[in-house]
């Protein structure tokens, strides 16, 4: 039996306890939320109590020198009180009105971005990229940052038609949020991993590598003491490299940014939707990808200029039709849109209780 108030570490401590102190006496009476500015936002209780929010964007992987600056502007300004939103925009949260100024002016002189609330591009979700990940087809940080230099107008002052949330996966198994947000990358492979023979006896499971294959395009190759890949069967997923390192499958010319536009989690108006693939392979250009961003660049100014206002991205295609959105954005519809993978029908994740 567990004691009560027990301190442990395991699992995340209650989220209570580390709400602002106004928050916990209005709780689930809230009344109205008001966008004052691209980076301020007030909310109002029942009691008249209010709570301003300012967000500034973040680089997302960060420092310990970044994290002790905004904890000691949280600590002058907020209580100690801020918070990370689920796409790293950083949330400093007053209840003391006065001190909003100063915020702003210290944020601003120390060189912070203050935006992203209301109809704006917010800070992007990303994945880890070449920095931590081993199956990593595109960077993500570097990908994330070109883009934020390019729609920082977008962040901090200039309006869309509505609120566009930008996501970057740096592979297909999607750590970012890239199925549902408005326009998102995602890196893609376009070969098939290419068998170590000397390594794959000492280093890998045979059969745990066959069973993580989702199209069964892995077998045994006796004569070797080895794997051999179908590759007409392979979709680039880069699963069997995780589990077995002599699956490499990276490739400098053939990996990629493939682009998605048109989903939302929201269900404001409408349901959720998922994303659909318009730019199927861009190169990887780094440091700048000029390609990448020239094609984003091009989608969030066609929105801009033909939806209606509140209209999000996969809300304004629906309405003109997909066949409109490739005439607009001048995108060329190729035989990739068409999702006619033969071997899809034998997968063995076709169900939520996904198997080995
Ligand atoms: S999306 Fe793929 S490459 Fe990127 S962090 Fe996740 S598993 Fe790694
Ligand atoms: S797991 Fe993915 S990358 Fe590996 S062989 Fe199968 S389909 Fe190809």
């Amino acid at each position: 039996m567990s004691t009560p108030q027990r301190k442990t570490d395991i699992g995340p401590p209650h989220y209570k306890q580390f709400l602002p102190p106004v928050i916990q006496k209005n709780y689930g009476q809230w009344k109205y939320h008001e966008e004052l500015s691209a980076g301020v936002m007030v909310h109002v209780s029942e009691s008249g109590d209010e709570i301003y929010t300012v967000r500034v964007a973040s680089p997302r992987l960060i420092s310990t020198d970044f994290i002790r600056e905004i904890s000691d502007i949280a600590d002058k300004y907020c209580d100690g009180y801020l918070r990370f939103t689920s796409r790293h925009n950083v949330e400093f949260l007053l209840s003391d009105k006065s001190k909003l100024e100063p915020l702003q002016k210290e944020l601003k002189d120390k060189g912070f971005a203050i935006g992203g609330i209301g109809n704006r591009v917010s800070n992007l979700v990303h994945t880890q990229g070449w920095v931590h990940c081993h199956s990593a087809a595109t960077d993500a940080s570097g990908l994330v940052k070109v883009l934020m230099d390019e729609f920082y107008d977008y962040f901090t002052s200039k309006e869309l038609p509505s609120r566009v949330r930008l996501a970057v996966a740096c592979c297909t198994n999607m750590c970012g949020a890239v199925h549902c947000s408005d326009i998102a990358l995602v890196g893609v492979h376009r070969k098939p991993p290419i068998p170590d023979h000397e390594r794959i006896p000492n280093q890998c499971e045979i059969p745990s590598t066959i069973g993580s294959c989702p199209t069964g395009a892995i077998s045994p190759d006796p004569a070797k003491k080895s794997l051999k890949i179908n590759d007409e069967k392979c979709m680039y997923c880069g699963n069997c490299y995780s589990v077995c390192p002599a699956l490499p499958i990276a490739d400098p010319d053939n990996d990629g940014v493939a682009i998605v536009v048109g989903g939302k989690v929201g269900s404001l108006r409408n349901g959720p939707k998922f994303s659909k693939l318009v730019y199927p392979w861009l190169p990887n250009n780094p440091p700048r990808w000029p390609e990448v961003v020239n094609a984003v660049k091009g989608i969030l100014e066609v929105y801009a200029k033909n939806a209606r206002k509140h209209e999000r991205v996969g809300e304004w295609v629906e309405r003109i039709g997909w066949e409109k959105f490739f005439k607009l954005t001048g995108i060329p519809f190729t035989f990739q849109h068409i999702d006619d993978f033969t071997f899809a029908r034998e997968t063995w994740r076709t169900s939520a209780a996904f198997k080995w």
